[in-house]
């Protein structure tokens, strides 16, 4: 039998796409070809015909709307085995009394399994590359075995691994579990040394640094944090400015507000990934401007939890690189269509104006700008871009009649809506399913996972079915 030589992989043909390439943002009738791991042709079926001859599997998507795949800047894979326990927490309890016990008992192959049954709910929603702040455990077996069972389920990103060497002050006061600071600090790098190189840069799913929390970490730590990923050629990653009272700490220990110490300490420029950035002042705002720093917002989180909402219009006039970002289920933080539409609706909000936040700018968020963080060409679908691409079915009644896509897009769009996924040129979700796992066997493993460590850490207590309200 000859084997036919095919100028291109795969060829997507026949429906509308969602490019975020500003010289194109919209195709009706358009076409994406991919050979191996990137587009290599973009553009209307008939312009992207006139380009191929053949493809080895043409793939018709004339009824669904192409995105490129959506990428969560800041997650906690294995938190999802505490899905709902932290419920009427403020942040400080809820770490106190129910995630840092989870994560001082949290074992290696729970973990593992708690990352797998995450990814799998993040690529089934859309996502296709994710930063995963995995903090417990962090041994070397443990933050490779997490970046693996990502690969698995064909998802692209990082493994942010969490660092908290030795307590310092700003850990006795926000009351962190002492069994968290287990390493030195030399231990901590050297570990994270050891993954990087594991995993460098360029690696399907990399391995960064990421000192937990500029208030709670020892400053030489993050210090010598950002110098390892420069080094490396990679990016960081840190907690910072989530809650009011962690500035009020921060400050009354070192005397200047966390952003303004970053930058005296020459740690603030495009590697620096910060999570949250809710409480910035004026200032702190212009100097993340000005070094170009990258914020990932998690607005579902900060409801939950009740943070306050992050300046978004002022962080983007000033120059900062603002991204989105889900915080894993145990703060509600389901999947990006619903990060998007939170991040629309809470700058309408806060602003009191129904333009600070529109749906281009939340996709844009969501895709690009994830893109921008992760320092990857991803996020836009070009010529050359990595191919990562989404498929969403908008023939529900929720979405019609849909005049505008994009905003019936992050605006009404449930998880169930995305059909196919590709990830580096790979289908890795075809009709709503994962063509690389068996996905009852992981959901399986999960809850066993759940049911033992919750049971192990005491958490069970948190368990209850019904607090009625104090108010009727
Ligand atoms: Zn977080």
């Amino acid at each position: 039998m000859q084997v036919e030589d095919h100028d291109v992989d795969i060829l997507f043909t026949g429906g509308e796409i969602l490019t975020l390439d500003p010289a194109r943002p919209y195709i009706q009738h358009g076409a994406v070809a991919i050979t191996g791991k990137s587009v290599v042709a973009i553009g209307s079926v008939e312009e992207v015909r006139r380009k191929i001859r053949s493809a080895a599997r043409t793939f018709d998507f004339s009824d669904l709307l192409m995105i490129p795949g959506l990428i969560d800047c800041h997650n906690h894979l294995f938190q999802t085995l505490g899905k709902t326990l932290g419920d009427g927490l403020t942040l400080l309890p809820w770490l106190s009394e129910f995630m840092l016990p989870l994560a001082a008992n949290i074992s290696s192959d729970e973990a593992i399994k708690a990352a797998r049954m995450a990814a799998l709910n993040c690529v089934l929603s859309g996502t296709t590359s994710v930063i995963d702040n995995h903090y417990a455990p962090v041994d070397e077996a443990t933050t490779i075995g997490v970046a693996t069972a990502i690969e698995e389920v064909g998802l692209r990103g990082v493994v942010a691994r969490g660092i908290f060497g030795m307590m310092v002050d700003g850990g006795i006061k926000m009351n962190c579990d002492t069994r968290l600071f287990k390493y030195s600090n030399k231990d901590e790098l050297e570990i994270t040394q050891n993954c990087i190189a594991e995993k460098p840069k360029g690696s399907l799913v990399e391995i960064w640094p990421a000192p937990e929390n500029v208030v709670y970490v020892d400053p030489e730590l993050i210090i010598a944090c950002h110098e390892l990923a420069t080094s490396a050629d990679v990016s960081w990653h840190a907690h910072c400015s989530e809650s009011k009272y962690e500035v009020e700490i921060f400050e009354s220990i070192h005397g200047v507000r966390p952003a303004k110490w970053l930058n005296k300490e020459g740690i603030l420029n495009s590697r620096t990934t910060l999570a949250h950035g809710i409480w910035f002042d004026d200032e702190e705002i212009s100097l993340l401007g000005q070094c170009r720093a990258n914020i990932s917002h998690q607005p579902v989180c900060n409801q939950y939890l009740a943070s306050g909402i992050v300046k978004l219009g002022p962080l983007m006039n000033a120059g900062a690189n603002v991204a989105l970002g889900t915080d894993g289920m145990a703060v509600a933080g389901q999947n990006m269509f619903e990060a998007m539409k939170s991040a629309q609706m809470l700058q309408h909000v806060r602003e009191l104006d129904p333009t600070s936040s529109t749906s281009e700018l939340v996709l844009c968020m969501a895709t690009r700008n994830g893109g921008r963080m992760l320092k990857r060409n991803v996020g836009r679908i070009v010529e050359g871009s990595l191919a990562d691409l989404v498929f969403v079915d908008m023939s529900g009644v929720h979405h019609r009649p849909a005049s505008k896509k994009v905003c019936s897009l992050t605006l009404s769009t449930t998880a169930s809506d995305v059909k196919h996924v590709v990830v580096n040129g790979q289908i890795v979700v075809e009709d709503g399913r994962s063509t690389c796992v068996d996905q009852e066997k992981i959901i399986a493993d999960a809850m066993q996972a759940a049911n033992d460590l919750i049971c192990r850490a005491g958490l069970a207590k948190l368990v209850k079915h019904w607090n009625e309200p104090s108010v009727h």
